[in-house]
């Protein structure tokens, strides 16, 4: 399992850097992001490290929908956004792949805030 020891991610995954864990498997880790653009705004990453999804064996992503799929509905959310950047111009500020998952605010109950989830 490829690691960069400078990787925010990597560290997240070996447990260096706090974080609040949704899942975990020998291939995937899941937690929730540090800034949400709404209520339950999770990443899923590949442990394996890689900076663009062009870089990533695809057998290190085979569980990555699923679990992403599995905390929405764990949330209770059933509208929701998924989002994957690569690059600076496509906004990947950390560069370990990974996967956002955005529960679409219920315009009823007001909650979230900012692009793309309103
Ligand atoms: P990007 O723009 O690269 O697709 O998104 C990176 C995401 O990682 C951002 O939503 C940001 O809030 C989140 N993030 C960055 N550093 C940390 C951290 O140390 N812990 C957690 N939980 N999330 C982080």
């Amino acid at each position: 399992m490829a690691s960069l020891p400078s990787c925010i991610f990597c560290k997240i995954i070996k447990g260096e850097i706090p974080s609040l864990k949704l899942f975990e498997s020998d291939k995937t880790y899941a937690f929730l992001d540090i800034g949400p653009l709404s209520s339950g705004h999770s990443l899923i990453i590949p442990k394996h490290h890689g900076a663009k999804l062009h870089d990533m064996p695809a057998d290190q992503l085979t569980e990555i929908l699923p679990v992403a799929a599995r905390i929405a509905q764990a949330v209770g959310c059933e509208d929701y956004n998924i989002l994957q950047n690569n690059g600076r111009i496509a906004h990947q500020v950390v560069d370990h792949v990974h996967f956002h998952m955005i529960p679409k605010p219920n315009e009823a109950e007001g909650l979230g805030v900012g692009w793309p989830v309103r």
